[in-house]
């Protein structure tokens, strides 16, 4: 689907012409003519699947010049994902009049004041300063025709939907909403039931899917062995840019002082990070001075890195569709890439119900050449029973290098 063919104001088909995008994504044909069309929209597509131009785009088409605002609000749950999809929409907007206004904490409050007096079409936010602002009367929303809540799975699992639910209530009621999700878990049914009107769902592919063009591939190994294993991926797999996911900040740091002391130019964001050290860390990785970035799944959930390598999971994720999220870093725009996630015995739950989750099981696989410790694991099928147990029952890590006895 061409975007000439989409009913947009020629300003955006100019805007698209330069940043280069040839067609329509699936989530763009079909959620651009609903949402110009008035409609509430649920879209769920993948990440990387370009769901911030699915919506910025009718949005700048039908909100015509500059007026009195802000009339159209994207809530984002990080700081990093609002920063991300301010950009789109300036670039989006370069050949409009419209202004476009940038809202999250961790910076002073006086620029963002004054860009609200001077008037803004479009805010882009964070629940938390948004509130800030609210409360103080900086701003007011009740002229808000245009409401985006962007990746609102995550927005929840960061326990946002308490302050989403108060910034809703002082948008204008005479709105359109649209919301999108990488998936739609039950809690945001509730959401969608409470501030949308009778929505239509745009569901792109399987929610539970890895993109096909990705292999991914587990590397079983024993807990004191991660570190150098990890080591020994990166000097044996051809890569350019990695990004090593953790589960804790504590082990994010961990990994970034082992990779720094091997001499790899490796950054970490995560939420103990100052906003100034994320978006150094973050650019330096993008524009290629990093290159391995280290994160926690918050940290990094959406955000746009372009042309990654490969994922490594230092840590199986503890919630199935981070997995497929983690996952959906690489393989982007076609390029294939590699994800690897270092299992080890005490994530045997967890990885069982990622399996169970996409439906698939995931292939086990040995580095050539690594000094191996023995772990259970290399002969999986003793530990049959143990895998379908409930979580208390889970195996210990020290069980491991002990005799392999059933529970
Ligand atoms: P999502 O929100 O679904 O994770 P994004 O909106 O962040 O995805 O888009 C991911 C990347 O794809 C961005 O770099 C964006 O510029 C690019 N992109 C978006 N739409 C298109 C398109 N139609 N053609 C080519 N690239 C696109
Ligand atoms: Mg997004």
């Amino acid at each position: 689907m061409q975007f000439s063919e989409l009913g947009l104001r020629i300003a955006l088909q100019d805007a698209v012409a330069e940043l280069g995008y040839k067609e329509a994504t699936p989530i763009q044909a079909q959620a651009i003519p609903l949402l110009l069309d008035g409609r509430d929209v649920i879209g769920s597509a993948q990440t990387g699947t370009g769901k911030t131009a699915a919506f910025a785009l009718p949005i700048l088409s039908r909100l015509g010049p500059h007026g009195p605002g802000p009339r159209c609000l994207v809530l984002e749950p990080t700081r990093e994902l609002a920063v991300q999809t301010h950009e789109n929409f300036l670039k989006l907007s370069k050949y409009t009049r419209l202004h476009c206004g940038l809202v999250y904490g961790g910076v002073g409050y006086g620029a963002q004041r004054d860009a609200f007096k001077q008037g803004v079409d479009i805010i882009t936010a964070t629940p938390g300063r948004l509130l800030d602002h609210l409360q103080e009367g900086a701003v007011k929303l009740d002229l808000v025709q245009f409401l985006i809540l962007d990746e609102a799975d995550r927005m929840l699992d960061m326990g946002f939907l308490p302050d989403v639910k108060r910034i809703v209530m002082k948008c204008g009621k005479e709105r359109q909403t649209a919301l999108f999700s990488a998936t739609i878990p039950p809690a945001i049914e509730t959401l969608i039931q409470w501030a949308m009107k009778d929505p239509v769902t745009v569901e792109i592919g399987a929610r539970r899917s890895v993109a096909e063009t990705v292999k991914h591939v587990v590397y079983p190994v024993a807990e004191l062995q991660k570190q150098d294993l990890l080591l020994a991926l990166l000097d044996k797999i051809h890569w350019e840019s990695v990004i090593v996911f953790c589960r804790t900040k504590r082990s994010a740091d961990d990994v970034l002082y082992s990779l720094k002391r091997a001499r790899h130019k490796a950054a970490v964001i995560h939420s103990d990070r100052s906003q100034k050290e994320r978006q150094q860390a973050l650019e330096g990785f993008r524009e290629g001075y990093y290159e391995v970035l280290v994160a926690t799944d918050i940290a990094a959930r959406g955000l746009d890195i372009a042309d990654v390598s490969h994922v490594i999971n230092y840590n199986v994720p503890e919630h199935p569709e981070d997995y497929v999220h983690r996952i959906g870093r690489t393989g982007r725009a076609h390029a294939s890439g590699d994800a690897f996630t270092l299992f080890t015995a005490s994530d045997a739950q967890d990885l069982q119900s990622i399996e169970r989750f996409i439906s698939k099981k995931i292939e086990r696989v040995k580095l050539e050449g690594f000094p191996y410790q023995y772990t259970v694991l290399f002969d999986e099928a003793k530990l049959g029973p143990v895998a379908g147990k409930s979580r208390g029952a889970r195996i210990g890590k020290g069980y491991f290098f002990g005799p392999a006895k059933r529970r």
